[in-house]
């Protein structure tokens, strides 16, 4: 594979190990001059928003107000009303943990370090630096701060074993070599600061390892899709024989260690196979998920079919009709049932603020009114 540019993000490598043919597409679509459809999707677009407003209020001395402005004028078509609040929130916290008594080195920038040389050309690793301090007090004293804006909170044995802060603290070593020690800070802004450090070794562990990540990419000459937690996300995942193969093996799995029962074809699970059914449900459940949105995106895409195509198919727009209680219907509901009738409707917070979102005051008494009834507990795999 050609690499644009000869260089390598750790985000490319990510998306390479989980999938060599997604990551192909990517940089296919660099190449090409234009970004993956997956690079601008509004989960990912409010971390963009959030880096963006942060940096322009550093490097333009920007109030909140404006920074939130200048962030909605670049994303505004990603930025749901949820958004501004979450905006002027991290801004908030930013500034409270502002840094004193530093010089900023770094603001948004872009470093890249050279890994090895193949064919006469230079290949090198990217990254981008949300920040990086120099003491005052301690010249060749440096800080690094990664904003992170994720509502999924990480642990301090996560952040110590992040490659993105591990490659970076390598990448700053080498970029600025006038840096002596450093200490790396990982921001959640919805939750904590994370500190953290690496040795020598561990900064030349991990050049070795992303020099053998790129190689292994240059050398992948066939690449093969690879089922992984991001398909059901994948701008090729109507298209990809993967997802499907997974779901049919995991099928074809089932029905071998828990065959249905005859004759009413019920599934009865095994007692002693318990530890088997177990292992398979992350993979099960994976494979549901990709399933589920291969079929939403290709009933969207018969749905947005003309009608002579769609018969092609062998497909046709179902009735829309169905049965729908009047408010007149209701009041003779609640007439025939007394207060029975609101054991019988269910109001959801969900509606609630469907209907009432503009008038605030109404919505939010109604949402604060709801109680918590006790359900049934999920079931959850430890660690999430
Ligand atoms: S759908 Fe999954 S396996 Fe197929 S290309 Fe995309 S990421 Fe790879």
């Amino acid at each position: 594979m050609k690499l644009p540019s000869n260089q390598v993000g750790i985000s490319d490598i990510n998306t390479y190990r989980d999938c060599p043919v997604k990551f192909e597409y990517a940089i296919r679509r660099w190449t090409e001059g234009s970004e993956p459809p997956e690079a601008k999707h509004r989960d990912t677009m409010y971390g963009s928003a959030i880096h963006e407003a942060i940096h322009l209020a550093e490097a333009e001395v920007l109030t909140d107000e404006e920074a939130v402005q200048r962030a909605f004028d670049e994303f505004s078509q990603y930025l749901d009303p949820e958004d501004m609040k979450r905006l002027e929130d991290d801004l908030a916290t930013y500034r409270r943990r502002d840094y004193r008594g530093v010089r900023t080195i770094a603001n948004e920038t872009e470093v890249r370090v050279p890994l090895f040389k193949v064919g006469g050309e230079t290949i090198y690793f990217r990254g981008k630096l949300d920040r990086v301090y120099e003491r005052v007090d301690s010249p060749g004293s440096f800080i690094h701060i990664d904003y992170k804006s994720s509502k999924w909170r990480k642990t301090e044995k996560e952040v110590h074993e992040d490659i993105q802060m591990w490659a970076y603290n390598m990448a700053i070593f080498e970029w600025w070599p006038e840096c002596q020690s450093l200490t790396q800070v990982y921001d959640q802004l919805m939750y904590g600061a994370i500190p953290t450090r690496k040795s020598a070794a561990q900064r030349a562990q991990i050049k070795v390892w992303l020099e053998r990540q790129v190689r292994a990419i240059l050398n992948n000459q066939d690449p093969k899709p690879t089922f992984n937690d991001w398909c059901p996300y994948c701008p090729l995942l109507p298209d990809c024989p993967e997802p499907k193969r997974t779901a049919e093996f995991a099928a074809a799995r089932l029905s071998a260690i828990a065959p249905p029962e005859e004759p009413d074809g019920k599934l009865v699970l095994d007692p002693d196979l318990m530890d088997v059914y177990v292992a398979e449900l992350p993979e099960l459940q994976k494979a549901k998920k990709a399933i589920e949105e291969f079929e939403a995106k290709v009933k969207a895409a018969i749905k947005d079919m003309p009608e002579a195509v769609r018969a092609y198919h062998g497909y046709r727009l179902g009735g829309r009709k169905s049965d729908a209680w009047t408010p007149e219907a209701l009041r003779r509901a609640h007439e025939i049932m007394g207060d029975e009738f609101y054991a019988l409707v269910k109001m959801t917070k969900g509606r609630v603020k469907e209907y009432l979102g503009s008038d605030k005051p109404k919505m939010e008494e109604l949402v604060a009114r709801a109680e918590k009834e006790a359900r049934q507990p999920p079931v959850v795999r430890l660690g999430e």
